[in-house]
């Protein structure tokens, strides 16, 4: 390996973060062998701190309906093809239900923005879960609310929060929202949620359209500072009704090498192999894990809504039972000598480091 290349790594390797051009010259110049090293450094680093643990978070897709028209996001407020639902609380205490017999101890609510989920509805089925299962976290991934419901929610027993950053470059960011939206509010969001307590979770997609070797070194400077809890990377994958319908995706090679270098840049992070990592290559949670990622989080959702919850083209698992899911998950991480375990797996690890 070239000799600044090396440096680079061994840095990584050794715990220390690169800055803006570090990074960017990792990225712009990174080999497969390179790679590997990586990988091989990220797994014994997980290793210590996690064993061949694998955490599992099933996520409940609480609605299409959407207020935000993110660019690439099939769910988007102006695509008219979209058939829109929403889960009431009974049917997402049910999914919870099902999810707890299968031995489930963390729910991800996710969804759009979709003003029906007031304070006080969100408030009462967190109740209602955490009176139910008070041994579960309930994560919530409903985009950006102002600061009081956030106070509210976790004053109802919302234990942690997802929110992608989706890129830390401001101009970046502009392009892959509409005017309405706007980095800053984003980044008011991540920084309230860590305020007010929750285990903060953000993360962006790898290959968004105009994403660079400079915007992504941005992203993983923002990750070294930050230290969120979780972070979920996944590639983006084109959806036929946006404006990116002609993009190309994002790589498995690509993502990857991030899962790496986000695991050794910040070890305790709880780190995801995507459904979209698994949408782009049959065996793509199983290599994310191999990289470096802890966490895999099979769908909850009612087989009848799993189609319609399509934030981009050809999504796996929408034809499957919960159990099944956790099954084949199962299977899948056994294969590659992991075993997935159900507990709850918390970490803060915004605070360890
Ligand atoms: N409305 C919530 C939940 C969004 S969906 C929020 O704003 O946080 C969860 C994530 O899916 C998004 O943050 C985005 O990074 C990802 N996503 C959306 N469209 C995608 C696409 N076309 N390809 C890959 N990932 C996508």
């Amino acid at each position: 390996m070239q000799e600044k290349l090396q440096a680079l790594a061994d840095s990584l390797i050794a715990g220390r973060s690169l800055g803006a051009e570090g990074f960017g010259y990792l990225l712009e110049n990174r080999t497969p062998q390179l790679a590997q090293a990586l990988a091989k450094a990220a797994v014994a680093v997980r290793q210590k701190i996690y064993g061949r643990a694998v955490y599992v978070r099933g996520l409940i897709e609480i609605s299409n309906i959407c207020k935000n028209d993110c660019l690439y996001c099939g769910i988007r407020a102006s695509n008219k093809n979209c058939q829109r639902y929403r889960l009431g609380p009974e049917e997402i205490l049910a999914c919870a239900d099902e999810g707890y017999r299968l031995g489930f101890r963390t729910f991800v609510l996710q969804g759009g923005e979709d003003a029906y989920y007031t304070d006080e509805l969100l408030a009462g089925l967190i109740g209602a879960l955490k009176g139910k299962y008070p041994d579960c976290a309930v994560t919530l991934s409903l985009g950006e609310r102002s600061y009081e419901s956030y106070k509210a929610l976790k004053g109802a027993g919302a234990d942690r929060y997802l929110l992608r950053h989706e890129t830390a470059d401001k101009a970046h960011y502009e392009s892959l929202h509409p005017p309405a939206m706007s980095f800053e509010n984003r980044m008011r969001c991540l920084r309230e949620l860590r305020g007010l307590g929750y285990q903060v979770g953000c993360g962006f997609m790898v290959g968004s359209p105009g994403q660079t070797a400079q915007t992504l070194a941005k992203d993983l400077q923002f990750i070294a500072e930050f230290k969120p809890d979780m972070c979920g990377i996944g590639p983006f994958v084109p959806h036929a009704d946006t404006v990116f319908a002609k993009e190309p995706a994002g790589t498995v090679e690509l993502t990857c090498f991030l899962l790496s270098v986000i695991r050794l840049l910040h070890p305790p992070v709880l780190l995801p192999a995507t459904t979209a990592l698994g949408t782009i290559h049959p065996e793509g949670r199983e290599m994310g894990i191999l990289s470096g990622a802890n966490v895999v989080m099979p769908n909850l959702s009612p087989v009848s809504v799993r189609e319609k919850y399509a934030l981009y083209d050809n999504k796996i698992c929408t034809g499957e039972e919960s159990a099944q899911c956790k099954d084949c998950l199962s299977r899948r991480m056994r294969s590659i000598g992991y075993e997935i375990v159900t507990d709850r797996g918390d970490v803060k690890a915004g605070e360890a480091l």
